[in-house]
């Protein structure tokens, strides 16, 4: 495509910009949750850029797009008939959203969370004036499970579970949660969003992992976000929920573009991410993601075992494809990481920091940092 003299300039102005980030594809991003997205997406994403689904009549085809998807979420997440999902730009939004439902449904004003909950349980707390219960962990990093029955009152509008968290990706006892939810009749929120693409297939390649999803009769809603291990570009994620009667709570009538009512936090959202989401389901399936996340799960194992070589250790052995390194001096180590161009998470709450072995992480990517690692750890006293 041509482009006129004043286009290149601002395009080579914004470059300058764009080289000055760090990218996914030449390896230096290892603690991030999101990745590069799948080649298709990305092509699919440029096709549905104009499109707008908070304006579902002008764009029927697209708005088909976003039902497909949202029944993929449904039979991955095992959920009922009456179920429903509403697309989001995120784990944050579906986790927003979630406690909306509950707080509407119930008209209570308290919510009960694990300490490893993601902050966006505190951005709920400021914008909905919800009271927040956290919970601890016991030694395997779950939420204690005898706590929270100590803590739930007559104000109590969920209850919230993590499968797969944002630290360790560690998997809190859902059935556990959803008989006391069941019993109690308390709406069960579970965070999936980085699980939800990760625990049904490393459960169908074998491993011994809880159930999570709506096989569990008091789960009542999971957030599952496309854009970590879904392997799409951003901003995409879900939330479903069991009974599609509840979005009556979170709807509004609209005025002014197409359809009656709207349910959600936002009006105008792209069909770019949805699309280019749905076209990257339809090219793995679920034999697809199953090889993806086994490789990654593959690539896990060995960098722990060269981690250990190398003498340091993680917080607790990995659930899932992210690993925790403890450190004594997780700051200094981050900021000669960082000086060397490799970017890893710093984890102050469990002093340490944090590797997510992403579909773009490979192995010679690993075998590349560990050498640098271990020289920054002599140097920080670390080892
Ligand atoms: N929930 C969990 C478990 C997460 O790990 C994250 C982000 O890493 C979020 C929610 C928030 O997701 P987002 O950044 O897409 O809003």
């Amino acid at each position: 495509m041509k482009t006129d003299n004043k286009s290149q300039k601002i395009i080579k102005e914004l470059e300058k910009f764009r080289k000055r980030d760090y990218t996914f594809s030449k390896g230096q991003i290892l603690g991030s949750m999101c990745t590069q997205p799948h080649r298709i997406s990305k092509e699919i994403y440029m096709k549905f850029l104009e499109t707008n689904l908070g304006d579902p009549a002008l764009f029927p085809g697209t708005k088909e797009i976003e039902n497909k998807l949202i029944s993929f979420y449904l039979k991955l997440l095992n959920a009922p008939k009456n179920a429903t999902g509403l697309i989001t730009s995120g784990g944050t939004e579906s986790n927003i959203t979630a406690i909306w439902i509950a707080k509407n449904l119930s008209e209570k004003n308290e919510i009960i969370i694990p300490k490893s909950a993601h902050f966006s349980f505190k951005k709920i707390e400021s914008l909905m004036n919800i009271k927040i219960k956290t919970i601890s962990l016991n030694k395997k990093y779950f939420i204690d499970i005898n706590n929270i029955k100590k803590n739930i009152s007559k104000n109590t509008a969920a209850i919230v579970g993590i499968a797969g968290s944002t630290e360790l990706g560690t998997i809190d006892p859902i059935p556990e949660l959803s008989e006391i939810c069941y019993d109690e009749n308390i709406f069960l929120h579970i965070d999936a969003a980085f699980g939800g693409f990760v625990i049904p297939f490393l459960k169908k390649l074998g491993y011994n992992l809880p159930d999570f999803d709506f096989k569990l009769k008091g789960v009542s809603s999971i957030s599952i976000d496309a854009h970590k291990m879904g392997y799409t570009a951003i901003p995409i994620g879900a939330l479903i929920i069991k009974d599609k009667n509840w979005l009556e709570k979170i709807s509004v009538k609209t005025h002014y573009v197409s359809g009656k009512k709207q349910s959600g936090i936002l009006a105008t959202r792209s069909g770019g991410p949805v699309a280019a989401a749905y076209a990257v389901t339809k090219y793995f399936g679920k034999s697809g993601y199953k090889n993806l996340v086994n490789q990654c799960m593959n690539l896990t194992k060995y960098t722990e075992k060269r981690i250990n070589d190398i003498g340091l250790k993680l917080v607790i052995k990995p659930t899932m494809n992210v690993l925790a390194i403890k450190l004594k001096n997780p700051s200094k180590v981050v900021k000669k990481l960082n000086n060397l161009d490799w970017r890893v998470n710093k984890m102050d709450r469990l002093s340490s920091i944090r590797i997510v072995i992403m579909p773009h992480i490979t192995k010679k990517i690993i075998d590349d940092f560990l050498p640098v690692l271990k020289k920054v750890c002599k140097e920080t006293g670390d080892i």
